[in-house]
């Protein structure tokens, strides 16, 4: 558990996740749950952190800070964006 955190926190800093997120939010520029256009995040849908490959792959979807932190996976997913 300790070792995919440290994995994934990593990946959130490499060039691939910043493309990704960009590209995410440029897609779908609002909040799929509230429809603000405001401090909005790139989640990660359906996976946990112990699904590295699954990290990299997975479905993107755009939530502001607030609904992404009120989301179940934002308790695993806590310091990405
Ligand atoms: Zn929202």
């Amino acid at each position: 558990m300790r070792r995919a955190e440290q994995g994934w926190r990593a990946f959130y800093r490499t060039d691939a996740w910043r493309r990704r997120r960009t590209e995410q939010l440029a897609h779908e520029p609002t909040c799929r749950s509230c429809g603000t256009d405001r401090q909005l995040q790139a989640a990660h849908v359906g996976v946990t952190p112990k699904e590295w490959e699954a990290f990299i792959t997975a479905p993107l979807q755009t939530l502001c800070i607030r609904c992404h932190a009120r989301s179940r996976a934002a308790e695993n997913w806590r310091g990405g964006g």
